[in-house]
């Protein structure tokens, strides 16, 4: 049994009800999973109440309209949770012995923040908070001490609400544009030797892990901060992206990992693309693993993004039963033939009677199947946005 069972929520492109977030963790205590990893930043939007900085609650919060293809949304969208929201979640938690992991995304994934404070960017020009899915150039500039100052001021709030051991920094796909055009970040990186932008990206994850770890805090980042090879070898690596070569050193000597395989944990993909089948063969190993490295796996997390979910039955059906799996997985009890998991499912989903779940003739699929579901996939994720800028 793995320590860490994990569940990711993006509440960011789409927000869920407290009351909706409780269901879905009186779900997690059924399955055994105990983290509750909240995505609660990104470039559509900022979920944190802040004192500190208030403008976070207003101009971050809030997107003009939602362009995210076949869900477009007129109209303005979104708000923070309270701090007394956020405690009653953690609460709400506490009692069933689940922790919740706050994720505050950095350096990149940062339009909503910038959008509020656009000194901490390259230029200091305005930033608009992202209506679309994407990656988007408008990332933190590491070479100001403001962003330090400010970014730490920020984690000292969420440290507030959220009493556990782990804290997620976010570090997945920061593009290098704006640091590779700003003369100040130039600067910095030829005064401390630093080779390339993924090293440069870690030298200030690692003055935030420092900063967290003086506080008596883990840091958790997503595996595209493996890629520097520079990463403080306290952080733990959640490994979404299908790249092992990085994640697997940094397993081999000594550093920790969560598994969260994209084309197997990312919940928010049709069934055609990812049946509970393919979720359940996930095995926690990575080639090139030795054994030592193989045992600095912490846990696996089922994640789920909401840019095209904004629905609590459509999130339910998406989530379950493919949790179930991954539940299965962490709590090492993964090793029946499938068929005979399919019974555990089913015994499951009578214990969790409120919960949407899929319809049974969509959980099985064969590989192939992906091949359509890409397609769907395309169809119905073209933005009205994207078509405008193809004509351009
Ligand atoms: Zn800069």
């Amino acid at each position: 049994m793995f320590e860490y069972r994990g569940f990711m929520l993006d509440s960011v492109r789409h927000m869920q009800s407290i009351e909706e977030i409780k269901k879905l963790i009186d779900a997690l205590k059924v399955l055994k999973i105990n983290k509750f990893h909240w995505h609660l930043t990104d470039d559509q939007g900022w979920r944190f109440e802040s004192e500190r900085f208030s403008v976070l609650n207003t101009v971050a919060a809030v997107r003009p309209y939602s362009d995210f293809g076949k869900t477009y949304e007129y109209g303005a969208y979104g708000r923070v949770y309270t701090k007394a929201e956020m405690k009653e979640i953690v609460s709400y938690c506490a009692e069933k012995g689940i922790e919740v992991i706050p994720e505050f995304d950095i350096p990149g994934h940062t339009s909503a923040l910038l959008s509020a404070m656009p000194s901490l960017s390259c230029t200091g020009e305005n930033v608009k908070i992202k209506t679309h899915q994407g990656i988007f150039k408008d990332v933190l500039c590491l070479s100001k001490e403001e962003t330090y100052n400010t970014v730490t001021a920020i984690i000292d709030e969420f440290l507030e609400i959220f009493p556990g051991k782990y804290f997620h920094i976010g570090g997945d796909e920061a593009p290098s544009e704006s640091w590779e055009a700003c003369p100040c970040c130039q600067k910095y990186m030829k005064e401390h030797s630093i080779e390339n932008y993924a090293q440069y990206q870690n030298c200030f994850m690692n003055r935030i892990v420092d900063y967290l770890e003086s506080k008596n805090r883990h840091c958790i980042v997503w595996n595209d901060s493996a890629k520097g090879g520079n990463l403080d070898k306290r952080a733990i690596i959640q490994y979404w992206k299908e790249s092992p070569k990085p994640s697997v050193r940094f397993l081999n000597e000594g550093g920790k990992a969560i598994l969260s395989p994209f084309s197997y944990c990312y919940f928010d993909y049709d069934y055609n693309i990812t049946p509970l089948n393919r979720t359940y063969s996930l095995k926690a190993d990575l080639p090139g693993l030795t054994d030592k490295g193989r045992q600095n796996i912490l846990g696996i997390e089922g994640t789920v993004w909401t840019e095209y979910i904004s629905e609590d039955t459509q999130l339910e059906r998406l989530v379950f039963p493919r949790l179930i799996a991954v539940s299965k997985l962490a709590l090492g009890e993964s090793s029946k033939p499938y068929k005979e998991f399919l019974n555990d499912v089913h015994s499951i989903q009578k214990q969790l009677d409120s919960i949407s779940f899929c319809d049974e003739k969509l959980w099985t699929k064969p590989r192939a199947a992906f091949v359509y579901g890409w397609l769907k996939y395309v169809k119905e994720h073209i933005t009205k946005d994207f078509i405008k800028e193809l004509i351009k």
